[in-house]
């Protein structure tokens, strides 16, 4: 039998967005499939890991998950450390969670270089009746600083799935770059 060993990619995926817009919960449903409703702010890890699959390039993702420092604006610097691609979060019912995102995506750059992949994320896609951004405008602005958007809910799973692998795929394009 030829057996064909594909290289392992290894990818660190960090999580960003001001608190409560559902970081955690996205992580939570990529990497366990599960959703946690309860009003306290889900659980404090800081680490999930989670392979997939992309064509017959096999891609381990650490995923790293604030532990709540989002809030007191410290994230450490070691949080960023060798991330190569970023997931930024804006809750798609607080105006004020978006009007947030450049201050992330400058402190992403400044933090943990300027070559991170970036994908924008509105949450709580479940909520539509509460919406304060229209989509449109996400995905100007998204363009604007050329980044891909995306709009999810962690709740019922919606795009969870598709932003992961989108950013997966950007990762993996960027590698065969290189060689
Ligand atoms: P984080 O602080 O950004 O990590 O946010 P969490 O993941 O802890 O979520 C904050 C709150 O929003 C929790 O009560 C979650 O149950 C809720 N939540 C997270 N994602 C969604 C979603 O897609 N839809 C709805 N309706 N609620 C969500
Ligand atoms: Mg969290």
């Amino acid at each position: 039998i030829n057996l064909v060993m594909e290289q392992l990619h290894e990818y660190k995926i960090v999580t960003l967005g001001d608190g409560r817009v559902g970081k955690t919960s996205l992580t939570l449903r990529f990497a366990r499939g599960q959703f946690n409703d309860s009003e306290k702010a889900t659980i404090n890890a800081n680490f999930f890991e989670k392979q997939v699959q992309i064509g017959r390039e096999m891609v381990k993702l650490s995923i790293w998950d604030t532990a709540g420092q989002e809030r007191y604006r410290a994230i450490a610097s070691n949080y960023y450390r060798n991330a190569q691609g970023a997931i930024i979060v804006y809750d798609i019912t607080e105006k004020s969670t978006f009007d947030r995102v450049e201050t992330w995506v400058n402190e992403l750059q400044s933090q943990g270089g300027k070559d991170i992949a970036i994908i924008l994320v509105g949450n709580k896609c479940d909520k539509e009746n509460e919406r304060e951004i229209p989509r449109q405008n996400a995905i100007d602005f998204a363009k604007s600083i050329g980044v891909t958007h995306f709009s999810t809910s962690a709740k019922t799973g919606s795009g969870v799935n598709e932003c992961f692998m989108e950013i997966t795929r950007a990762l993996l394009e960027k590698d065969r770059g290189k060689i």
